[in-house]
């Protein structure tokens, strides 16, 4: 009798474990045959349904969006109660992977889901031994709402349309970087890079550029003030064996991203269709107000990932899908490589207050450079086909491709140079500015006594103003020499000493000539206005090369707990 009743709970144990194993959920993608793409409601439930299946997967809110919407971020992990904490104590590597920061490109949202159901009950489970994953499948939930027909009509698929790539309120998430004025913005650097510092992070889009031959192309950080060692190992090292892993075992093409020109300069949003023998293949943009360069400028090894956006849509999340688990299995093979770049760049950072590879200051004026021989790139077409919904051009690609040797600008240099300070000195009426570097997780100290300081000061030459407004603002550049001078500080004055962790990104957003920091986006304009008006042309933000001897103390962020 106890015999057949263990048998038979033994029989009612299996059963269980199958119809788990069954109600493992499914995305939309896989239910609809790839015609459509999750909405916000079915990546919720699709997590509900895999928390119900494993204790290693916590969900955090990290974000609420403009519409109200709350942004899912998904813990995977051995322990998932206890990631924050053990983000620093170095035993694995934290990876995040956000998509659809752009909701018409739709792919990485699929395929996160298909990764993490690998993950907590699948294949991939081995790799939480190795690392704790951090997901973001849908950051912009706001523009993946409003699916239609409409958006993206060139791309290969869904044919039940896709998101915008606005958020609610009309701002691009891939260019707020720098000023953070989405909440969406907010909560990805305060709830996931401040609060787990993850060591890399990935970031999945679509392109609908030029006609190549790559199924999907990646970039690391193009911004030079990046840490020479982290570029290094990333392009010497990651994207070679993950291109090849691709190649060997899918046959996917993959490259680093970048566009074809005509000419032998490269020209951004070129029309494709304009380029019918390309002479070169150049990179997009090395300004921190996009993601990649933005996570390299906080010394962490940053991957842009492209889905050739005129494959078919079950293509697309297939390589995104293989692409991302490369990735994973290279980090799971040498966990604590990665461990040790992250923290010898922030290390280096806080003994020199620059980045390895900028002893000699950090870069204020870039461009691309050529690289030193012709490179083959994969040049592919696309045959034009009318969309009978939208009665539109929808373009898919010829699987053949041709390669063609052509100079690469796949990477940028400075121009100009400017050597960062020891420390910069702000007053205490300019608490709004110090509210955005608390945001980034800078860290400012504030003083105790009034002093008077031998300061540099940087005397503005020239203000140029973009006709147009960009994402709401004119942008703005200053010119400047700098000067030494002296100064009276009040008590409360903010101190930031260039001798941190984000010592690159706290230049590119102080500097006077930065091109993509506070000036740029507006954040001084009535302060450089007096500066104008009172003929002395001082910019507001001083620079100290010795530390003042009054007490001073760490700044907190007030809504910190
Ligand atoms: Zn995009």
């Amino acid at each position: 009798m106890k015999r057949i009743a263990l048998l038979l709970c033994l029989v009612f144990f299996a059963m269980t474990i199958k119809s788990q194993t069954q109600s493992l959920p499914q995305s939309r993608a896989e239910r609809t045959n790839y015609e459509e793409t999750s909405r916000y409601a079915d990546v919720l439930e699709f997590i509900h349904q895999l928390q119900l299946n494993s204790q290693e997967i916590k969900v955090e809110s990290f974000a609420t969006t403009h519409a109200g919407r709350s942004l899912p971020l998904v813990i995977l992990s051995r322990q998932p109660a206890a990631a924050p904490q053990t983000r620093r104590n170095a035993a694995k590597p934290v990876v995040f992977i956000m998509a659809n920061i752009h909701a018409g490109e739709v792919e990485g949202k699929e395929a996160m889901q298909h990764l993490m159901r690998d993950v907590v009950a699948g294949q991939l489970n081995a790799l939480l031994d190795k690392m704790i994953l951090l997901i973001a499948p849908i950051y912009n939930a706001d523009g993946n709402e409003k699916i239609d027909i409409n958006n993206r009509t060139a791309q290969n698929g869904p044919k039940g349309g896709v998101g915008t790539r606005e958020n609610g309120e009309k701002l691009d998430l891939n260019r707020d970087y720098m000023k953070v004025e989405a909440a969406e913005a907010r909560g990805l650097i305060e709830n996931v890079f401040n609060r787990y510092d993850p060591q890399v992070v990935m970031d999945l889009h679509t392109t609908n550029g030029s006609y190549h031959g790559y199924a999907l192309t990646y970039s690391p950080s193009l911004n030079p003030n990046t840490d020479r060692r982290i570029l290094a190992f990333m392009r010497d090292k990651l994207f070679p064996a993950v291109t090849r892993r691709l190649w060997e075992k899918h046959h996917y093409h993959t490259y680093f991203y970048g566009n074809f020109s005509q000419e032998g300069r490269p020209q951004n949003e070129l029309n494709p269709d304009q380029v019918s023998a390309p002479k070169a293949w150049a990179t997009f943009d090395h300004r921190p107000r996009f993601g990649n360069n933005y996570e390299g400028l906080r010394n962490r090894l940053a991957i842009l990932s492209e889905a050739y956006s005129y494959l078919d849509f079950r293509t697309r999340v297939d390589v995104t899908d293989k692409f991302v688990r490369a990735i994973l299995q290279f980090i799971a093979a040498r966990p604590a490589a990665i461990i040790k770049l992250a923290r010898d760049a922030d290390k280096f950072s806080t003994a020199t207050g620059t980045t390895k590879g900028n002893e000699d200051g950090f870069g204020v004026n870039f461009e691309l450079k050529a690289s030193a021989k012709p490179v083959a790139i994969l040049v592919g077409s696309v045959n034009r086909v009318i969309d009978p919904r939208t009665n539109k051009p929808r373009l898919e690609a010829n699987t053949e491709a041709r390669p063609v040797l052509m100079t690469e600008y796949g990477e940028f240099q400075a121009t100009k140079r400017v050597p960062p300070p020891l420390a910069y000195i702000l007053k205490p009426e300019q608490r709004k500015l110090i509210d955005m570097l608390l945001t980034h997780g800078i860290v400012v100290e504030t003083t105790k006594q009034e002093v008077t300081l031998a300061v540099e000061q940087s005397v503005i030459q020239e203000i140029s103003r973009a006709p147009r407004a960009f994402q709401g603002h004119r942008e703005t550049k200053l010119q400047v020499e700098i000067k030494p001078g002296k100064e009276k500080f009040p008590a409360g004055s903010f101190l930031v000493s260039t001798h941190q962790a984000k010592a690159a990104l706290l230049f590119y957003l102080l500097d006077a000539e930065s091109d993509d920091g506070l000036v740029n986006w507006n954040f001084l304009d009535n302060e450089l206005d007096a500066a104008m008006k009172s003929g002395a042309r001082i910019y507001p933000i001083y620079r100290l090369n010795a530390l003042p001897k009054t007490p001073r103390v760490v700044l907190k962020k007030i809504t910190e707990k």
